[in-house]
């Protein structure tokens, strides 16, 4: 395979990368089967970047068996959790000392600012390798009293050979979420990147081969989601799925399991989610909250605080602070000092929020703040805030992934709490309030897996996360995901 070399001289930025554009595969870099590979397209510039081996479901299946002998060989049982956290550590002390390189092929690739990905996806997902780490050693079953004449524990084993199939929004920080848990519990892994991003997924490989792995413990096979994405979900020898995107995709991964082998699935699904502020509200915590909720990664998070609902008494004071800080925030070059949001991932992405605007304005909102396109060059959209909406309209009920909020007045809690979980989805929430009887009223009262109070998008590699009602099944991070990777075996022995 070839390999990838790339110098960045840049405001923020001055250094250079190299590393495989191979599938990794058995410990190697190999290319794909058929010879054919993928453009990788800079989103700032529309311009191809370089190309990477494309996997195919053949490829799947050496990536299996590349797994299986490992877990079979030198991994899950057969390795202490002592030596599993090792390797996890010396992972993370790799990826720190490549803490800069990752965050330029980050802005590189997604189009994310250098800055953001330095200060949000690196700490996090260098700080989930190294929590995960820590539970290496730290997975264990129980006792169980029965009686006098027999001895009952539990053995948490791990699964197998897990798949694990992530988006381009995160591509290291989803890298990461997966793995993490998954290794330190003893499972071998194929992993497939977002065919959109592919780039920090082999730095990554290239450093997992040197940390020493044994061959075989993580395989990273790059390809489209129809092809490889779909093998791994239908595979009879893959026991479990991991899935983080749409909930379109979620629901054929779901139908792939029940077809081929039940293998167990999780999914971290797409969003709607509602930020609330309340009257009683500090505005300046409301207003930068908000924003950051929709506008954060460029509105490309499944969490993204899209449906603001604001109380009626200060529904215009806010409306004219939020405009102000949306006016504010700079759109432009990922690697320039002063940019807060670069361009969209794809030009797919880019004609899909497109379109969504244009559905706002057809069906009768205001559009009251941008909505357009920003230069010629890139996929660029400048931050869009629609009032005046209906409850069916699509920008309030679909996910636009995009840098677009819907700014909706309410009246009193009762109908907010209606309102808020008046949406198939359930990732997360935001309150704005200064009134803490009502904070915990509220965020009681909502359906979904994380609520934020007077902050938005806080994760901490041990607070889990993860979706009510169609934005997912399981959760991810903590202590939780770890169940989401291993057998719980009961051992029932007759001491009679
Ligand atoms: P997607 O769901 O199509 O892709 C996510 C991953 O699934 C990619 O690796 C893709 O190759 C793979 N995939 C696609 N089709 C597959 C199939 N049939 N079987 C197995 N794997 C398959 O998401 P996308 O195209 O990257 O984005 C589309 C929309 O998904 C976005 O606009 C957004 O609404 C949503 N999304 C959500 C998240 C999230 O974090 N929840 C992340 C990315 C995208």
């Amino acid at each position: 395979p070839s390999t990838f070399e790339y110098t960045w001289d840049t405001p923020v930025y001055k250094g250079k990368t190299s590393f495989s554009t191979g599938l990794f595969i058995g410990g190697k870099f190999v290319d794909g089967s058929n010879g054919t590979t993928i453009d990788v397209i800079n989103p700032a510039t529309g311009k191809v970047i370089t190309k990477i081996a494309e996997g195919t479901p053949k490829d799947v299946d050496i990536a299996v068996a590349a797994a299986h002998k490992a877990f079979d060989t030198v991994w899950g049982l057969k390795c202490p959790g002592g030596e599993r956290g090792r390797l996890l550590n010396k992972l993370a002390d790799l990826m720190e000392e490549h803490f800069d390189e990752y965050a330029a092929l980050e802005a590189l690739d997604n189009g994310k600012t250098f800055t953001w990905a330095k200060n949000a996806d690196l700490g996090l997902s260098i700080g989930t390798i190294r929590y995960y780490a820590g539970w290496a050693d730290k997975v264990h079953g129980s006792t169980i009293e029965t009686g006098e004449d027999k001895l009952n524990y539990t053995r948490h084993e791990p699964i197998g050979v897990v798949g694990q199939i992530i988006p381009w929004n995160f591509p290291l920080m989803m890298l990461a979420w997966k793995i993490g848990p998954a290794l330190a519990t003893g499972n071998a892994i194929v992993l497939k990147p977002s065919e959109f991003t592919p780039l920090t997924a082999l730095l990554t490989a290239k450093l997992i081969q040197e940390a020493g792995f044994p061959p075989g413990v993580v395989n990273i096979v790059n390809g489209y989601g129809n092809t490889v994405g779909q093998a791994i979900s239908e595979h009879m020898a893959i026991e479990k799925v991991a899935f983080t995107g749409s909930t379109l995709v979620g629901r054929k991964i779901m139908e792939a399991s029940a077809k081929s082998n039940l293998k167990k699935v999780t999914l971290e699904l797409g969003g709607k989610s509602p930020s609330i502020v309340f009257d009683d509200a500090d505005l300046d915590v409301a207003v930068n909250w908000a924003a950051h909720g929709i506008y954060f990664n460029h509105g490309q998070t499944c969490c993204a605080g899209s449906r603001i609902f604001v109380h009626e008494k200060i529904y215009d004071v806010f409306l004219q602070r939020f405009t102000d800080y949306s006016k504010s925030l700079k759109v432009g070059d990922p690697f320039a000092t002063e940019t807060f949001q670069g361009p969209q991932v794809s030009e797919i992405q880019f004609n899909r929020v497109m379109s969504y605007i244009e559905s706002g304005k057809q069906e009768g909102a205001t559009l009251h703040l941008g909505g357009h396109r920003i230069g010629t060059e890139g996929y660029y959209i400048s931050p869009t805030i629609f009032t005046d909406t209906k409850p069916d309209m699509r920008i309030v009920r679909e996910e636009i992934f995009g840098p677009v909020g819907v700014v909706i007045k309410f009246k009193d809690d009762d109908d907010i709490i209606h309102q808020a979980n008046d949406t198939v989805y359930g990732l997360a929430a935001a309150v704005f309030t200064t009134n803490v009887n009502r904070a915990i009223k509220t965020a009681h009262a909502l359906h979904a897996g994380t609520v934020w109070v007077n902050c938005y998008n806080t994760i901490y590699a041990n607070v889990p996360f993860g979706g009510y009602k169609q934005s997912g099944i399981g959760r991810e991070l903590g202590e939780y995901a770890l169940d989401n990777y291993t057998a719980v075996k009961a051992i029932q022995i007759n001491v009679t």
